[in-house]
């Protein structure tokens, strides 16, 4: 291992092109390096002899050759320097890094999938627990379950669950990563019918601050479990999950565009259209960049993104409004796989942009609010921003809103504007913009967001408001197994 500290590689971005079911949606960042000094947060590569010899995975430090590889996440803007990277290779090695770094004073942050927009798997000067190795997947299609190591992305369990047409709610792009999404909550394709992520938690591995593996569910410290079904990484590391499975059925599923002429009409036929879907269904609707090579590139328009899930007569017939609707100027609604649904929006979200989110979760869509999206959409900053509502209701608005700590289960739509751009210079202008109209939307909310949404600025003041009545006993959970807030990269829950 190189333990020589030195310069560290800038990414610079340049934009091509990236294919989307046979549509160039989004600009696709290609990275080129530029030298420039180092140093912020690191620590002298020596001190960590000791961790190094401790664990069974890889240790590396900054001057290492894959240092810099290393603490790239899916945010662009997102540019941390931690001490010393720890990739784990097991419970026992995220347990020992756990007391190490207790021992030593050192913070440490939690990296599942490092999709967190804010940035929460890495700290600057932290030892960051990377979880990348820890990507196994193991289905026991008798039972319906599902075993995911801590560290695995959601492509990696629908590969593994579907040889055996079994699926479970997981995120709309594929390479997000279980546990993060997981922890925060998960609203996905099939939410609406089988219930978020973490509703179908059954059980998990917890590595909390005292160093100890704990088995968490019903009936075995109940209170975490309770606690990591929306809490986020707030309580301790999971090393592993295990997912409650469904049935594969027949997907129904895509997206249809229309012109920006057409928005406010789309997203009225939108909330009808939502207000009487069965849980079968479910529904997106936004605003997009028209994607090169269609009638609409260069132009705002409004998209809906659908999935039903049942039989392919009744799929065929519950998605025909949209398709009649109109009619889209693109229409990408058909008979489709499960798999193909999953990775439907992945060209969209290429990793390395400039990203700064707001979220809104909403009972209605009153006139007013939809007004203000229609009336924002000119402003959104190019190429990659999105403005994008989520329908949820159905099973996930029928688990009681304390049985988890997930909030806002009386919520109808999530509503977010997120903006994608590709220059730091303006990072300035642009976060300032999604700020604004994410403040905007807020008298059309329940005042709650969704904490997995959350940009890394997010005053602790909105963390209280995302639970609700939930979050005095989410501090107490927190007082009990993270007194010291040992475990503080997350959309933290002050103990
Ligand atoms: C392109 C894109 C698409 C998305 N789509 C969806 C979507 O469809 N539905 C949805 O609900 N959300 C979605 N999200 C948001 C997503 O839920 C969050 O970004 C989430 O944090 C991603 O998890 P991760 O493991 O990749 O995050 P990371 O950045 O690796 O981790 C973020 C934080 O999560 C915690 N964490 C992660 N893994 C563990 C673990 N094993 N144990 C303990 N703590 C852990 C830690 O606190 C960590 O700091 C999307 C995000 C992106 C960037």
């Amino acid at each position: 291992m190189n333990k020589t500290s030195g310069s560290i590689s800038r990414r610079e971005l340049m934009v091509g092109t990236v294919a989307i079911g046979g549509l160039a949606l989004l600009g696709t960042p290609k990275f080129s390096s530029a030298q420039t000094a180092g140093g912020v947060g690191a620590a002298s590569t020596s001190g960590f002899d000791d961790l190094t010899s401790l664990i069974r995975g890889e240790l590396i430090l900054p001057g290492h050759d894959a240092y810099d590889e290393a603490r790239k996440v899916w945010n662009g803007m997102i540019d941390k320097r931690p001490a010393a990277i720890a990739r784990c290779s097991g419970a026992a090695d995220v347990m020992d890094v756990v007391k190490y770094a207790r021992e030593k004073n050192i913070p440490v942050s939690v990296r599942g999938g490092g999709h967190n927009v804010a940035g929460k798997a890495l700290k600057d000067g932290a030892i960051a627990i990377d979880l990348a190795g820890l990507h196994g997947v193991r289905v026991d299609a008798a039972k319906k379950r599902a075993r995911v190591q801590g560290g695995a992305r959601w492509a990696a369990v629908d590969r593994e669950t579907l040889a055996f047409d079994l699926v479970t709610t997981g995120g709309t792009v594929s390479a997000t990563g279980v546990g993060g999404l997981t922890l925060g909550g998960g609203l996905g394709w099939i939410m609406r019918k089988h219930g978020l992520s973490c509703d179908n938690l059954m059980s998990a591995d917890v590595v909390t601050a005292d160093g100890r593996l704990l088995v968490v569910n019903e009936d075995e410290n109940s209170d975490l479990y309770w606690a990591i079904r929306g809490g986020g990484g707030n309580f301790g590391v999971v090393t592993s999950f295990e997912f409650r499975l469904h049935d594969l059925e027949p997907i129904t599923g895509g997206m249809a565009m229309y012109p920006q002429s057409m928005l406010k009409d789309m997203f009225h036929f939108y909330r009808d259209y939502t207000s009487t879907s069965p849980d079968s269904v479910s529904a997106g609707a936004g605003v997009i960049f028209g994607p090169p090579g269609t009638a609409l590139e260069g132009q705002m328009a409004g998209v809906i993104i659908v999935c039903h899930k049942g039989p392919a007569g009744e799929g065929e017939r519950l998605v025909k409004p949209i398709k009649d609707f109109g009619p889209p100027a693109l229409d990408f609604i058909a008979p489709t796989t499960y798999k193909a649904q999953q990775s439907l929006l992945d060209a969209s979200a290429p990793a390395g942009m400039r990203n700064y989110w707001r979220s809104n979760m909403m009972t209605e869509l009153s006139d007013a609010a939809l007004d203000a999206l229609v009336a924002r959409a000119d402003e959104l900053p190019p190429p990659g921003s999105m403005i994008f509502i989520e329908h949820m209701g159905g099973a996930v608005g029928r688990v009681g809103a304390q049985d988890t700590a997930f909030s806002n289960r009386h919520a109808k739509y999530n509503t977010s504007v997120f903006g994608t751009w590709v220059n730091a210079d303006e990072d300035e202008r642009n976060i300032a913009w999604v700020r604004n109209f994410g403040d905007e939307l807020k008298q059309f909310s329940t005042g709650g967001a969704y904490v997995n949404y959350m940009a890394a600025d997010e005053a602790a003041g909105n963390i209280k408001a995302a639970y609700e009545a939930n979050y005095k006993r989410l501090t107490d959970v927190k007082r009990k197994y993270d007194p010291t807030n040992f475990f503080s990269g997350n959309q933290n829950i002050a103990p």
